[in-house]
């Protein structure tokens, strides 16, 4: 149950304390697209995602787009903010982490996963070992195959929240 526990949860990717992630030796940022960048309609990146992508690359932050979505649906974010993208992640599956860390050269300690779903973005990270990061959904609208994981998340949450571990709309960090 523990592997669903977030390490901090924030209401929003705007909330997210990056100074202190930096200072904590964080420098590879793994973003969800869906719900967590921009909603699920939306098909590229707003001001408000460019400005943040511009201030983190600033930061000295890597940034890669860790998406379950296909490569067609990355395509103009990693094209518009010139970031990398990884699609069909898989997620929570172990095998794109894998291939992110051999790839990039980074140590487990350096990397954070930000997500929206504790099924496939916190368990996946707390799988292989990496700081995870939770923040509220944008959107209602979910793809068909997260409204069933919803519920499922619905059942660990309230699991997390009887001992103790994490209550919705309880941030922490
Ligand atoms: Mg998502």
């Amino acid at each position: 149950m523990d592997l669903f526990r977030p390490d901090k949860y924030y209401k929003s990717i705007y909330d997210v304390n990056y100074i202190d992630l930096k200072n904590n030796g964080i420098k590879c940022i793994l973003f969800d697209l869906d719900n967590t960048l921009v909603p699920p309609n939306e098909n590229k990146p707003n001001k408000k995602i460019h400005d943040l992508i511009d201030n983190l690359k600033e930061l000295d932050f890597k940034i890669i787009i860790m998406s379950n979505s296909p490569k067609k649906r990355l395509a103009p974010f990693k094209d518009e903010l010139v970031i990398d993208c990884s699609a069909f992640s898989l997620k929570p599956l172990k095998k794109k982490f894998n291939k992110i860390l051999k790839e990039y050269k980074f140590d487990l300690s350096q990397i954070v996963i930000i997500g929206d779903q504790l099924l496939t973005d916190v368990f996946g990270g707390n799988r292989i070992g990496i700081m995870t990061i939770l923040v509220n959904p944008i959107s209602k609208k979910d793809f068909k195959i997260t409204s069933i994981n919803r519920r499922f998340e619905h059942f660990i949450e309230t699991k997390l929240e009887k001992r103790n571990l994490f209550k919705r709309g309880k941030y922490y960090e």
